[in-house]
């Protein structure tokens, strides 16, 4: 049997593990180079005007990229991928493809900040009406949606606050009314959660979080069931030509590659993080959909294959304790983004979510003392630790200013 004989006779059957490494991904025919190569090129010879061999111009496709987009499409169980220079270049080619003056986008109350202001300052003003609505609320769900809704637009886990919505509820809901059903996968990536399974119609990534895994590159990718679905958006990534490079793609495909064993660690480690700052008493309310008594731990145990490697915790202090605990951690950055190697921690209110107006963002429940933390591959040990001793130093510095002392340094450090 020919090795592409036993691979179709194999297709379906992979698990996922092994697809991030071998889908879309074979040798390269003319080298038998084991890798993909990164072809770093513009254009392409052609044999006569308009014979070329599948690539006239990089902008339309690249090799490179065509590798990605396959495995990226692959992982989420469907047959179209396009990929964008970033996750909002992915969410726009959606929107724009989609919404016309008039038409009306539901999305939900808890929401990444980049979203909530292309919506808001890139598509309210050219006349589409954006219906933001507590999803958790079946009935206010059924009720936004009308016959003017294109598209309902749905985060699970949200950014920052990791609400769990039943996107299968939120599908019957959109299709009742005829508008298609987008899920921004980001958080959950498609080892723990499958939404096309769930009755999604179009699944968007930040690919620069936990696909990219390494925080090193740029890059969104969008990913459809329906050929007559996709047929627009792969239309707008060549005629608006928002492309990642093909050194960004290829960085995503090694990326990609340890796919499962990092997510298996970001949760191992989520899991050692919310459980340390559970009930620690400078610790207001942790959000991780693995904790039994999170508002979404039964919905996620229905649509996800784990719980994510996010956390978000309030602290029970002031907002300096909050920049005070946030700026100087050993392990956990602050910085924006998530899902890399690296741990990473941020303040929403003032970063990722800053471009939320304080009120919406007051309206809709976002704390100022909101903390998200992306463990990364570290060791649970460590990341743990330097929590701990973060909020030490909180209660430490309490302590002094009560006995209204001025600190006096014992011995050298
Ligand atoms: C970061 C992020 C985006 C935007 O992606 P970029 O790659 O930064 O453009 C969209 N959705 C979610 C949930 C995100 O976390």
């Amino acid at each position: 049997m020919s090795k592409r004989d036993r691979a179709s006779k194999h297709k379906g059957k992979i698990e996922f593990g092994t697809k991030a490494i071998h889908a879309g991904q074979p040798s390269e025919g003319t080298t038998g180079s084991l890798m993909p190569p990164i072809f770093q090129t513009s254009t392409y010879e052609q044999d006569g005007p308009g014979q070329d061999k599948g690539f006239n111009y990089s902008r339309t496709n690249n090799p490179t990229r065509q590798r990605l987009e396959t495995v990226l499409a692959e992982l989420e169980g469907v047959k179209f991928g396009a990929a964008f220079a970033s996750g909002l270049a992915a969410e726009n080619a959606i929107l724009q493809a989609y919404l016309r003056p008039g038409d009306e986008v539901v999305i939900g109350t808890d929401v990444y900040g980049g979203t909530y202001r292309i919506l808001n300052k890139v598509f309210g003003p050219i006349g589409v009406t954006i219906k933001q609505v507590d999803f958790a609320d079946a009935a206010a769900t059924k009720k936004a949606v009308t016959t003017k809704t294109r598209l309902v637009w749905v985060e699970s886990p949200t950014n920052p606050r990791l609400i769990v919505h039943d996107i299968l509820e939120i599908a019957d809901a959109a299709h009742a009314k005829g508008a298609l059903l987008v899920v921004d996968n980001t958080f959950a990536t498609p080892y723990f959660q499958q939404p096309f399974q769930l009755g999604a119609d179009i699944v968007v990534h930040s690919v620069t979080k936990y696909l990219g895994g390494h925080s090193d590159t740029i890059q969104g990718a969008v990913l459809c069931k329906e050929a007559s679905v996709f047929e627009p958006i792969k239309f707008l990534q060549n005629a608006t030509g928002a492309v990642p490079s093909p050194m960004d793609c290829w960085l995503t495909l090694r990326g990609l590659k340890t796919l499962e064993l990092r997510m298996e660690r970001h949760e191992k480690n989520a899991i050692a993080v919310a459980n340390a700052l559970k009930g620690h008493p400078l610790v207001k309310t942790v959000y991780f959909p693995g904790l039994v008594d999170h508002p979404g731990h039964e919905i996620a145990k229905k649509q996800m294959t784990g719980f994510g490697g996010m956390v978000s915790f309030e602290l029970d202090g002031t907002i300096e304790e909050v920049v005070e605990f946030v700026s100087s951690r050993t392990y956990f950055t602050l910085a924006e983004s998530l899902g890399g190697v690296k741990a990473l921690l941020c303040h929403p209110a003032t970063m990722t979510h800053a471009s939320i107006p304080a009120d919406a963002r007051a309206d809709v429940g976002l704390s100022d003392t909101l903390i998200r933390l992306s463990p990364g591959c570290e060791n649970p040990k460590d990341l743990v630790n330097d929590l701990l001793e973060g909020l030490e130093e909180v209660a430490e510095s309490r302590a002094k200013s009560r006995s209204g002392k001025k600190v006096v340094a014992v011995g050298v450090r």
